[in-house]
């Protein structure tokens, strides 16, 4: 895999390889991605052989700043708002003028440009405007959209790094555009906004749920309780995901009884410092910002995965789901889960 940085020449070549119907790897602020342009079947079809990825399981795709209109979006083929009633429309023109670009994804009604690889065959697209500056520079010179999952193998810690990226696909990807660590370090929230306005959190993730409610005015739904189909599944959803190949054990720092983190091969990873400071293990944020935790959480998770010393993972999860607490502890849960694809509780 090829390192590329930005600047003139190396998104000049990122773009004729997207173009010529390759697929690549980009920095954004949530994770790095796996890119191709999402108006081409075949190239998107290179995402799903490299990531192994199922095809029931669709990809997000990324816009260009300028494009965060509904009209733009049915303009382009992207979207067809014209099922959405008004207070769906106000609702999402709302979170994307406030949010846009972040770590949000709207799931809304797809428009015909949008080939059924992508959606799985859904009637819905997942749309994000990323942040990221290199992830900007290409997306705008560009002028088409990205679909782009996590540039990881199915069901894996999603890369935080371009070494990560390397890591994880070597050689199945031939370039890796460098955009340094990731700000945010957790994969967008997905919010979907039915036709009758209603608006529903699919995943927890990058941006807090409170602050997407507290510009709606009301709460968000929860993810749906009824029985989903397979290809309705969103990833995020799978009981196993975001795992580490090493068992991974999650603790309450109330219940804990400490000679369990006394085992050597155990390594044990708090999210802030451990009630006393000869416990072992790594502490992802010395203040207890949850915004620190997410962002180095998965490139400590793989480290201590890559540590041959360790056999097992002992990870905090957090007392709280305020905030990024919520999504902290979703990507925990799942990473702790067992390894069958089955659907979870919720
Ligand atoms: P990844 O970035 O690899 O986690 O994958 C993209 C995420 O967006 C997955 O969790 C998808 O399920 C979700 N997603 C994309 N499009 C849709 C859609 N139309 N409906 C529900 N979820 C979606
Ligand atoms: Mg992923």
């Amino acid at each position: 895999m090829k390192v590329l940085s930005g600047g003139f020449q190396g998104i000049s070549r990122c773009m004729a390889h997207l173009r010529s119907g390759g697929i690549l790897a980009i920095p954004t602020e949530t994770v790095y991605g796996l890119a191709a342009i999402a108006t081409q079947p075949e190239a998107v079809s290179k995402i799903f052989a490299a990531k192994e990825r199922p095809s029931f399981d669709p990809l997000i795709v990324h816009i260009p700043q300028g494009w965060g209109f509904l009209k733009k979006l049915d303009e382009l083929g992207i979207t067809d708002s014209s099922v959405l009633g008004l207070e769906a429309r106000t609702s999402a023109e709302k979170l994307m003028r406030r949010f846009w670009p972040g770590p949000l994804t709207l799931v809304l009604p797809r428009g015909a440009k949008i080939p059924d690889l992508v959606t799985s065959g859904l009637s819905t697209v997942g749309i994000r405007m990323p942040r990221h500056t290199l992830a900007q520079d290409l997306l705008k010179h560009l002028q088409e959209p990205l679909a782009a999952p996590s540039a990881n193998r199915f069901g894996r810690i999603s890369p935080t790094s371009s070494s990560a990226v390397i890591a994880e696909l070597g050689d199945r990807v031939p370039i890796v555009l460098e955009g340094g660590p990731c700000e945010v370090g957790l994969e967008s929230t997905i919010v979907h906004i039915a036709p009758d306005g209603s608006a529903r959190l699919l995943r927890p993730g990058g941006l807090a749920r409170e602050k997407i409610e507290a510009e709606l005015g009301r709460a968000l739904l929860a993810p749906e309780a009824r029985q989903l189909s397979t290809a309705e599944l969103a990833p995020g959803m799978l009981a196993s995901h975001y795992a580490p190949r090493k068992r991974l054990v999650l603790f309450s720092r109330h219940t804990l009884d400490p000679s369990h983190l006394a085992v050597a091969s155990r390594g044990v990873m708090w999210l802030s410092p451990p009630p006393d400071s000869r416990m072992p293990g790594v502490v992802l944020s010395e203040s207890g910002s949850l915004e620190e935790m997410a962002r180095v959480l998965f490139a400590t998770l793989r480290k201590l995965d890559n540590e041959p010393a360790i056999s097992e993972i002992w990870a905090e999860a957090p007392s709280s789901d305020q905030g990024l607490g919520a999504a902290i502890h979703d990507r925990l849960r799942r990473a702790s889960a067992p390894k069958a694809l089955e659907p979870s509780q919720g």
